[in-house]
């Protein structure tokens, strides 16, 4: 009988902001051997972001990334129509994509999230409570983009006046009303009962169907990228200079801590871990 090796396929899961592209200025410059070489050895590289399907097919443009992507902390998957050779479930089809969605219709999340601010006194500034204008200068986006992160379909990311008592209030709050509260490089976010775990598992076995056989990466600089981390076989931590190590890291199984954050950091994370890998 002939003996039959199989490869596992790598599939590369990673955050936007603080990991693939830079805190302050967005740049993936740093990054582009580390992509490059993925490019060429075809892995698929998944991104996955508490962005808006909007700006992230702006980013999957300037990346010429034509994967699957994750949006809004796991809001929603987005498949190219046809991606997989194999028909599966969804929940929508547009023309160019095939969408599952986890996340909670983003009418109720602000529903919930004026609740909250009314329930708790805290005053709460969300996206929603932003001019295009005031958000481009919060995040330095131009005002296209600014635009675009307006777009929200499952997930408000907002500011809160106060310290970590009111952060817990929050917290507190946000889950008595059956949503989650999780952060993000600069922002609080409510969501439903969705997280970038979730949606990554679903994107793991559709992988799987269609390699056989696959082992998983995972690239993250904060506590919303946590359920992505336990998620793969191999979960990447970026620690930014300054950061505090999030307590639950510790439990995730297999971790590599990796310390600076943004492109520079990706791109050694990619080339010294990730790279030894696919040997
Ligand atoms: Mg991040």
């Amino acid at each position: 009988m002939q003996s039959m090796t199989t490869t596992r396929r790598l599939v590369i899961f990673t955050d936007l902001d603080g990991t693939l592209l830079d805190r302050e200025t967005y740049s993936f410059e740093p990054a582009l051997p580390a992509l490059r070489w993925i490019k060429q050895k075809g892995i698929p590289l998944v991104l996955s972001s508490s962005k808006t399907r909007a700006e992230m097919e702006r980013w999957r443009e300037r990346l010429g990334n034509s994967h699957p992507f994750i949006s809004e902390n796991g809001g929603a998957v987005f498949i190219p129509r046809g991606y997989f050779s194999f028909p599966f479930p969804c929940d929508r089809e547009t023309e160019a994509y095939t969408i599952l969605e986890l996340g909670t219709f983003y009418p109720v999340i602000l529903e919930v999230f004026k609740a909250v601010q009314e329930e708790t006194g805290i005053h709460l500034r969300g996206f929603s409570d932003l001019t295009v204008e005031a958000l481009s200068s919060l995040c330095g986006l131009d005002l296209e983009e600014a635009g675009f992160a307006k777009k929200r379909e499952y997930d408000e990311p907002f500011l809160l006046e106060g310290g970590a008592e009111e952060i817990e209030r929050v917290k507190r709050k946000i889950e008595e009303k059956g949503m989650t509260h999780v952060r993000g490089g600069r922002f609080h976010h409510l969501l439903g009962k969705n997280d970038k775990g979730k949606a990554v598992e679903i994107l793991k076995e559709l992988f799987e169907n269609e390699f056989f056989s696959i082992q998983t990466v995972g690239i993250g600089d904060n506590f919303n990228d946590l359920p992505m981390l336990s998620s793969v076989d191999h979960p990447i931590f970026l620690k930014a200079e300054g950061d505090g190590t999030p307590e639950t890291l510790l439990s995730i199984r297999g971790l590599t801590l990796i310390e600076g954050g943004g492109p520079l950091a990706w791109n050694r994370a990619v080339l010294e871990t990730v790279r030894t890998l696919n040997l």
